[in-house]
């Protein structure tokens, strides 16, 4: 059975051929934009737009196969920016009319988590889901990833990225700034913002900000020391959570998940638990279509697909709005 995922959340388009067993493609385009700047939505819209038709061939050259050889599409439905999410789900519904195939819509969210899984052979973990766009830990509880912990403003992601932009960064700046947090030592203290299993981002980045314009502490120290902070409040939450459902295994989704001094931090939190570290190999952290293209195999296969009359996107769409079928 071969499935083709469309995933166009946000700045990335891309295009993921899958069967059962392995990826036969994994096409993307990221749009780019100036230093210090951010993301457009009619930019992203543009772009998504431009790059289609690029992109599909592409996928399907890589694969080996035509549309018509393929036995279900999946668009990543939400949560996200529409202008981004419209042209996926417009693209999906067209292919799925043209060539008569199934159609799934998947859950952005959902999709980290499942192809987290599908490379790590986890089964059964608290999942720490941290992106530009979400800051979530997530178990799987009566067929729901429930949200045991998340942001109440800003996702991580966000908050690093506002940082690099603040110094004037390419976006998405997280390297970067993990990069500058290695040559950090002395740590200086920070609001640290941990309130039951939420969390908050958005008063340390305005610490951090007025910290940088001060000029009293070195840069790479505050960054380092923002960064520590961020990632001890992710840590700390996460091990409640394990503590509470009896879990011993922890899965690190999301683009934040690449962070080498993150995964550092909770190996150390595991092996004090006895637990283990699954971390989302790296290409897959980001966004991509792969992860739309098993997501919706999984669900296919599992009976599930949906009407293009009721597949109109939903940019707010909690992962906790899904029933996981496939599990
Ligand atoms: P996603 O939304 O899942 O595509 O993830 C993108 C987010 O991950 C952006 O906010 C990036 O800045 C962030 N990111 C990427 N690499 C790193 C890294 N090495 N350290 C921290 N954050 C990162
Ligand atoms: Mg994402």
């Amino acid at each position: 059975m071969i499935s083709l995922g469309i995933e166009s959340t946000a700045h990335t388009l891309g295009i993921g051929i899958v069967n059962e067993k392995e990826i036969l493609a994994d096409v993307r385009d990221t749009l780019k934009t100036e230093k210090g700047k951010g993301y457009l939505p009619r930019e992203m819209f543009n772009h998504h737009l431009e790059k289609f038709n690029e992109l599909l061939f592409k996928a399907l050259d890589e694969a080996k196969i035509d549309l018509k050889d393929i036995d279900v599409i999946g668009f990543s439905r939400g949560m996200g920016i529409p202008n981004a999410l419209r042209v996926g789900a417009f693209f999906a519904r067209y292919i799925s009319l043209t060539f008569n195939k199934p159609l799934v819509d998947v859950n952005h969210g959902v999709a980290h988590i499942e192809i987290g899984k599908w490379l790590t052979n986890s089964k059964d973990p608290i999942i720490v889901y941290l992106s530009g766009g979400n800051t979530q830990i997530i178990s799987l509880v009566n067929k729901r990833y429930r949200i045991l912990g998340e942001t109440e403003d800003i996702a991580i992601g966000n908050a690093i990225d506002e940082v690099a932009r603040f110094l004037n960064f390419e976006m998405p700046g997280g390297p970067k700034i993990e990069e500058l947090a290695k040559k950090g030592k002395k740590y200086v203290e920070m609001p640290y913002s941990v309130k039951g299993m939420n969390l908050s981002f958005s008063g340390i980045v305005t610490y951090v900000k007025k910290l940088i314009k001060e000029g009293k502490y070195g840069l790479e120290d505050i960054i380092f020391s923002f960064q520590e902070t961020i990632f001890s409040m992710i840590v700390e939450v996460s091990e409640r959570a394990m503590a509470m459902l009896e879990k011993n295994e922890v899965l690190l989704v999301g683009g934040v998940a690449a962070n080498k001094r993150l995964q550092e931090m909770f190996e150390i939190m595991c092996k004090d638990r006895n637990a283990e570290l699954k971390v989302v190999p790296q290409k897959y952290a980001a966004d991509n279509g792969v992860m739309i293209a098993i997501n919706a195999l999984l669900a296919y296969k599992h009976g599930y697909s949906i009407n293009i009359e009721n597949s109109s996107i939903k940019r707010n769409w909690r992962v906790d709005e899904v029933e996981i079928i496939w599990i």
